[in-house]
Formats: C-alpha cells, sequence, structure tokens
C-alpha cells in the first residue's frame, strides 16, 4: 500500500483505532479543526439540521462512535435541550473528554455516556427515534455488522443518519483533496500528537470506505428505506439518511 501498510486484519483493525484514539483524546478536538481545515463543523451541524429534532420531550436519539459529544451537543442544542442522547464510544478515554465538555456546558443531565462496541449495542431493539454516527463507521472493522444493530435498535419509523468522508466528485477539488490527506494529514498528526503513522491509517481507512452508491446499498440490505445522501463540500464529506418502517 501508499504507506507501506500491511493489510490490516479486522481484529487488529479495532486495536489499531482504539490506540490511535486513546493517544489522542485529550487533543482530538483540536486535531479535526487543523485536519478538516474547520469544515468538520459546517459539516456536523449541516447533518443535524437534517435530522432536525423535534422541540419537544420525549426523543431519544444514539449517537454511536460519538466520541467527543460533538454530535450529540448539537442534537441537544437543537431540540432546544429537550432530546435525550446515548453517546456510545468503543473508546473510554474519548467519552471523558466529552463528559468533560458537557459538564463545561451545563448539558450533561441531557446525555448518557456508554462505553461498548458498534458491533454489538448493549440496548433491546425499538429503543430509538434516531441512531447517528459521524466520522465512525469507517473504524468499524465490520460495517455490515454495526448497520444491521443500527437497524434494530431504531423504532419502527425511527431515522438512520451516518456523516463519513465519501468520494470527491468535483474533478479539480480530488486533486487538491489528495494532496491534503497524504501529505498535510500525517504531518499534522506528527506534530499535534506526536505521530504520523496512525493518521496515515486513517487517511488509508478513508480511502477503502465504499462511495456514496455502495455504502447506500450496504445501508438498505441493513433494512432501511427511503436511502438518500448529501454531499458536503465537493463529496469530500456525505451524509446518509435512511428510515426504519
Ligand atoms: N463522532 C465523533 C466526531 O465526529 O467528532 C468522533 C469520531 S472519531 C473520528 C471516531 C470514533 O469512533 C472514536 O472515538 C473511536 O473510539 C470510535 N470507535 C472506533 N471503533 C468503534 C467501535 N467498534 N464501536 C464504537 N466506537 C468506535
Amino acid at each position: 500500500t501508499a504507506f507501506g501498510f500491511r493489510q490490516v486484519r479486522e481484529g487488529e483493525k479495532q486495536h489499531l483505532v482504539n490506540d490511535v484514539f486513546h493517544r489522542v483524546a485529550d487533543r482530538y478536538d483540536l486535531m479535526n479543526d487543523l485536519m478538516s481545515a474547520g469544515l468538520h463543523r459546517a459539516w456536523k451541524s449541516a447533518m443535524v439540521d437534517w435530522l432536525s429534532p423535534p422541540k419537544r420531550p420525549g426523543y431519544k436519539a444514539l449517537d454511536v462512535a460519538g466520541g467527543t459529544g460533538d454530535i450529540a451537543f448539537r442534537i441537544v442544542e437543537a431540540s432546544n435541550r429537550n432530546a435525550h442522547v446515548t453517546v456510545l464510544d468503543i473508546n473510554g478515554s474519548m467519552l471523558s473528554v466529552g463528559r468533560d465538555r458537557a459538564v463545561k456546558r451545563g448539558i450533561d443531565q441531557h446525555l448518557t455516556f456508554v462505553e461498548a462496541n458498534a458491533e454489538e449495542l448493549p440496548f433491546p431493539d425499538n429503543t430509538f427515534d434516531a441512531y447517528t454516527i459521524a466520522f465512525g463507521i469507517r473504524n468499524v472493522p465490520r460495517i455490515q455488522v454495526a448497520l444491521n444493530e443500527a437497524f434494530r435498535v431504531l423504532k419502527p419509523g425511527g431515522r438512520f443518519l451516518c456523516l463519513e468522508f465519501s468520494e470527491v466528485t468535483v474533478p479539480m477539488l480530488d486533486r487538491f483533496y489528495d494532496a491534503w490527506s497524504f501529505h498535510a494529514i500525517p504531518r499534522i498528526g506528527k506534530m499535534v500528537a506526536g505521530d504520523a503513522e496512525s493518521y496515515q491509517y486513517l487517511v488509508e481507512s478513508i480511502r477503502k470506505f465504499p462511495n456514496q452508491e455502495n455504502f447506500a446499498e450496504m445501508i438498505r440490505k441493513a433494512g432501511f428505506s427511503r436511502v438518500t445522501w448529501r454531499d458536503y463540500t465537493g463529496g469530500i464529506a456525505a451524509a446518509h439518511s435512511g428510515w426504519k418502517i
């Protein structure tokens, strides 16, 4: 491969991903801003706008791979602090940064933090009104298993929304984006986290992730209906939506 990384096996992959996020948890938000040049904020806001949670109590959302809480906080605020959001992540270090941020914002009573695996959600069937996952599913070893779990825990009528890096559909942009991801991102990773290799792995995982149409097909395969997507910044990221009917 481009970075001399051997094929990463499924079991190994989760370890690699866990190491990366344990190491960078306290610098994660800064890294995101630097690596996406601040764009991740706009993409996350656009996804939560698309979700448009109701501004009344009783709405329950699950934010998987929720990390330091960016999506969950936006859902709570978009609902006028009515929604309750469960933030689930496999990594306790990321969650504890999220919990501290929530307390600082005074919204921790609207959140529950759960350390668990997206492939094995510790909730009964038909529990949530919405399932969100942002820049997380790419890191899960068995993506289809995670999608099936999403379908299972949603109530009938529930909404699935996934934000992820995708295929750039604008001709000149893809060249710039390649240069950015292969050169800038590992350098920023080295500067801020002292570690370029992990970030090379993350860049590679973006390359391997299915494009918009193929990912939509996986979401349909999990059982979702009316699957659509929106490209952000020329397809650098895309949000996919589906409904459990
Ligand atoms: N959603 C947050 C955001 O957009 O800022 C965090 C995204 S971060 C790039 C990816 C997160 O996925 C990490 O916090 C990592 O611990 C989590 N993760 C990786 N594998 C996971 C799994 N199998 N189950 C749940 N979370 C996982």
